[in-house]
């Protein structure tokens, strides 16, 4: 897949998947604009790859659309951030549950809903990909707020593939399995937890980044020109399991 010429907008470029599909995609020719939050993440992500970073803090809507609007215009659009934090349900908090709403589900919508307002007003064509997870298709425990909020993304991604189609803008989601990230440190540090997830995946390992990052690019790529609004997992085939 060749990417030369395209401008491709990553959020949560900073780490773990974001910064693979950077990677791959400076590789391919793309010019990246990456929009990630740690500073020292944007400073390497300059340094690395020469791509164009914008720090912003996913979990402020308007800082969100202020950051989209500078990252314009784009070509292709792969909403990569995401959050987790662990809480048994009868323990969700509010707080928790508003915080990972905001950056899995709204801060996508928005950054979306200007990338393809542009798009539409250019007459041009696009593609976008949100990366949910297994976690919208299944309950795991202590995962409440973030199976919701990634449920909620996949509504986002269907609504967004039908109305946006008939511009020329294809929408689809990508669903890794546990991917071997600083997320999944944090999701999936307890052993026996991990072994029972594990037993779970046919192929009998976990994701790289590189696996899910190939699969958003075929998606993005015109390759892809007749799939939209499709939830894909990338998943060793836990799904089927
Ligand atoms: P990481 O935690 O490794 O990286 C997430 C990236 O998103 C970081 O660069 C982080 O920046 C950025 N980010 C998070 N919150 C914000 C915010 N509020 N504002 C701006 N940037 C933010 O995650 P992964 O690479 O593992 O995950 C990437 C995507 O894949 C996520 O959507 C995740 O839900 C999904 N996923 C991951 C799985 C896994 O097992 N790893 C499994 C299934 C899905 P910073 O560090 O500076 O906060």
């Amino acid at each position: 897949m060749d990417f030369r010429g395209k401008r491709v907008i990553v959020t949560g470029a900073g780490k773990g998947i974001g910064r693979e599909i950077v990677r791959m995609l400076s590789e391919r020719g793309a010019q990246v604009v990456a929009l990630t939050r740690s500073a020292a993440d944007i400073e390497a992500l300059r340094g690395e790859f020469g791509c164009r970073a914008l720090q912003v803090d996913l979990a402020d809507a308007d800082a969100t659309r202020e950051a989209a609007i500078a990252a314009l215009p784009a070509d292709f659009l792969i909403n990569c951030a995401g959050t987790t934090e662990l809480q048994p349900f009868l323990e969700t908090t509010v707080e928790a549950f508003d915080r990972l709403v905001a950056v899995n589900t709204r801060a996508p919508m928005i950054v979306a809903q200007e990338y393809a307002r542009s798009l539409i007003k250019e007459d041009r064509k696009g593609a976008i990909v949100n990366v949910s997870s297994v976690a919208s298709f299944v309950g795991i425990p202590d995962h409440a707020a973030y199976c919701a909020s990634k449920g909620g993304l996949d509504g986002l991604t269907r609504v967004m593939a039908k109305e946006l189609a008939p511009h020329g803008i294809r929408a689809n989601g990508v669903h890794p399995t546990v991917t071997l990230t600083p997320m999944a440190v944090k999701a999936w540090s307890d052993p026996e937890k991990a072994a029972g997830m594990m037993k779970r995946i046919p192929v009998g390992r976990f994701a790289e980044p590189a696996d899910i990052a190939e699969v958003v690019l075929f998606l993005l790529s015109d390759q892809a020109a007749m799939v939209n609004g499709i939830s894909m997992p990338v998943d060793g085939g836990y799904m089927i399991a």
